[in-house]
């Protein structure tokens, strides 16, 4: 059976290759946190809440050197469409690690040692893309929280879908299409912080993906900066 993702170069949902789905976010969101966000990318509905630099324990997992990062991705059961078992899983595991790995990257950690920066990413509805959603949304609330950074790290996924490579793919375009491709990035340098790519892709179409997912990246970055004028613009300096 042929499944027909893209038709006349406009995609299941309307799109044409290169659009993003739409995205809100909102900075500050959670007032007990010391930073927070929310973040709505297409159906993918998302919180981030940091906490920190707190002192790292127990103390012999402290760095000496350097704060830790330590992000938590979690889906919570009704995120996705068949209840998913509550707690922590090997797929969450990997997200959490890949995104720890991906914000340490730009935060200048050597500031705080013997200290740890909790992120806290909580998927509340789920539809493809959400670890770039997520480390998008904890970005906005690590820099919420004040916490020194050399940039605001953003992320977006291309992917390939009917021999078409299209930027942010859909639950759909994700299972039934060829490949996918999260990219996270310093948006200033476009130093990459995370990439990560399911299925096939010649280097060519892999090449111009990059280029696609580089080009979302920097459009979601100005939603982000958005985000946060909008949260401080009222505030005294
Ligand atoms: P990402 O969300 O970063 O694209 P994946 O490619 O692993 O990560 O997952 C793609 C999508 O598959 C998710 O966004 C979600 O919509 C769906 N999904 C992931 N895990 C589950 C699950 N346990 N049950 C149902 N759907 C899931």
């Amino acid at each position: 059976m042929v499944k027909l993702l893209i038709k006349d170069g406009i995609r299941l949902d309307g799109r044409k290759p290169d659009e993003l789905r739409k995205i809100k976010i909102e900075a500050g969101v959670l007032h007990r946190a010391d930073g927070s966000c929310y973040l709505e990318w297409g159906e993918n509905k998302i919180l981030a809440a940091v906490y920190g630099p707190r002192e790292a324990l127990p103390r012999h997992i402290q760095d000496s050197t350097k704060a830790i990062v330590n992000a938590r991705y979690n889906m919570a059961s009704f995120s996705v469409e068949e209840r998913k078992r509550p707690g922590p899983d090997r797929r969450s595991i990997e997200i959490s690690k890949v995104t720890s790995e991906a914000l340490e990257g730009v935060i200048f950690t050597e500031l705080f040692p013997r200290t740890m920066i909790d992120v806290c990413i909580e998927v509340l509805n789920a539809e493809a893309g959400t670890r770039c959603a997520g480390i998008t949304a904890a970005a906005v609330a690590l820099a919420d929280a004040g916490i020194p950074m050399k940039d605001l790290p953003v992320a977006c996924a291309a992917g390939k879908v009917d021999g078409t490579v299209v930027l942010d793919l859909t639950s759909g375009e994700d299972k039934e299409g060829e490949a996918d491709l999260p990219v996270a990035i310093a948006p200033r340098t476009e130093e990459i912080l995370l990439m990560q790519m399911d299925g096939h892709m010649t280097y060519k179409e892999f090449e111009e993906a990059l280029e696609l997912a580089l080009k979302g990246c920097k459009k979601v970055h100005e939603l982000q900066r958005e985000a946060l004028l909008n949260k401080y613009k009222d505030f005294e300096v």
